[in-house]
């Protein structure tokens, strides 16, 4: 099934963006918002891209007024109707969203696929408000949508493989890269760097050691762009609250971050966004001791348990794990491909030591026992695993 013309329901950050990408691809799109301003700013966040896309030689004077002219906007959720697919990202309420899905299902017409950008709600649940659970996915754009390449597509317990297909093919067109996710809590980017960043906070904190110096220490030692107390300020520490509770809620104590992010909030440092957070400024150089050194210790192979259990989990296949880190978290090589750097016996090894001083967070999982004795790579593609063999 084509997807010739999009809908977007709720013209904030993200739709904005979305619907700018998907005009872009020669897409119709349809913008609905409550708020008329919405809309107002949807239209200039649109000629802002259109003008730097212009100013990058990337689009030219026609082919920019073509674009914009594939987007039109509305407050009235009946306009939908003409729509193949509709991504709705409105705010992260579940309520909310749940009433948005009734009254898409009610407009759509029959086998139009309906989807949602959140971060991390539950699609099984958002598909259990329509009438057509089989065509409900998650649609996850990162942000900014209009630069980031890393989509994750999930799919809910009832959600059909045409509709992952579909949405698949959707996701390419627009020039961005699917990955494919099984629903589970915070999904896959989200789940992997926040239980990396758990355990550094917590080691930082339990530990006496300055976030500068566990940012350095992480920086040296791995593939990650920039130390997890760097990426806290920069995300905002009360969006980080909200997810490092939900996730703790949901995977219990590996994602403890031993209370470090809440002490911050308590103190009203937000990060970059009230220009306080983990980070003073002019500190000069840190000393990357021992102690900093444990930390990103825990913190990669954090990311590597997480994304093990992932693997075990049949979240996503063993190469979209990797992918996904990098485009989504902008590692220079996922965690498993990290692993084999190091070599999986080596990384084992580390495993058990940590699983023994820090308890049953570090489970060292079958795959990586496997490739340890017989030293081939964990992202091995000559081993496919059940998920990639079925697609
Ligand atoms: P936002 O607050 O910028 O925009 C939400 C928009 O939804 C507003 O314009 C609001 O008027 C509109 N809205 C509210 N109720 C509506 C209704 N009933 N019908 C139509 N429009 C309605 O939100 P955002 O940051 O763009 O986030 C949207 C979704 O994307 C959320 O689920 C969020 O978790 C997810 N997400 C956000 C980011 C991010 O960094 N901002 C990244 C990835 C995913």
């Amino acid at each position: 099934m084509g997807i010739d013309t999009l809908g977007v329901v709720g013209a904030g950050v993200m739709g904005s963006d979305i619907a700018y990408v998907a005009a872009l691809a020669g897409k119709r799109v349809v913008i609905c918002d409550v708020e008329s301003t919405a809309l107002d700013g949807a239209r200039a966040r649109v000629a802002d891209l259109v003008a730097r896309a212009q100013g990058r030689g990337r689009l030219d004077t026609a082919q920019a007024a073509a674009l914009e002219a594939r987007i039109s906007t509305t407050t009235t959720d009946t306009d939908l109707a003409v729509c193949d697919l509709a991504i709705e990202a409105v705010s992260e309420r579940i309520d909310l969203k749940r009433t948005i899905f009734a009254r898409l299902d009610a407009i759509l017409r029959p086998g139009a696929l309906i989807a949602s950008n959140t971060s991390g709600l539950s699609i099984t649940e958002l598909g259990e408000a329509t009438s057509r659970p089989a065509e409900v996915l998650g649609i996850h754009f990162f942000n900014p949508a209009a630069v980031m390449r890393l989509v994750e597509l999930i799919e809910g317990r009832q959600t059909s493989p045409a509709a992952m297909d579909a949405a698949e093919a959707l996701v390419r067109e627009l020039g961005k890269s699917p990955v494919r996710v099984r629903e589970c809590p915070g999904f896959l980017v989200n789940r992997v760097l926040v239980r990396a960043m758990a355990e550094a906070y917590r080691h930082a904190t339990t530990h006496g050691v300055t976030a500068a110096a566990v940012d350095a220490a992480v920086t040296e030692a791995g593939p990650a762009p920039m130390g997890p107390f760097a990426l806290g300020d920069l995300i905002g520490l009360d969006t980080m609250d909200h997810i490092q509770r939900d996730l703790e809620h949901a995977y219990g104590e590996r994602f403890t971050d031993a209370g470090a992010i809440a002490a911050q909030v308590a103190q009203g440092r937000l990060g970059r966004k009230n220009g306080r957070g983990f980070l003073e400024p002019d500190q000069g150089e840190p000393t990357v001791d021992a102690a900093a050194r444990a930390a990103a210790e825990r913190y990669y192979y954090g990311a590597l348990d997480e994304a093990l259990r992932c693997h075990d989990e049949d979240i996503a296949a063993r190469a979209d794990i990797d992918l996904a880190m990098q485009l989504g978290a902008g590692w220079a090589t996922g965690p498993l491909a990290w692993a084999d750097g190091v070599g999986a016996a080596g990384a084992l090894e580390v495993m058990q030591e940590l699983g023994a001083s820090a308890g049953n967070r570090f489970h060292p999982t079958d795959l990586l026992r496997a490739r340890a004795a017989d030293g081939r790579s964990l992202v091995d593609d000559s081993d496919l695993d059940a998920r990639t063999a079925a697609s």
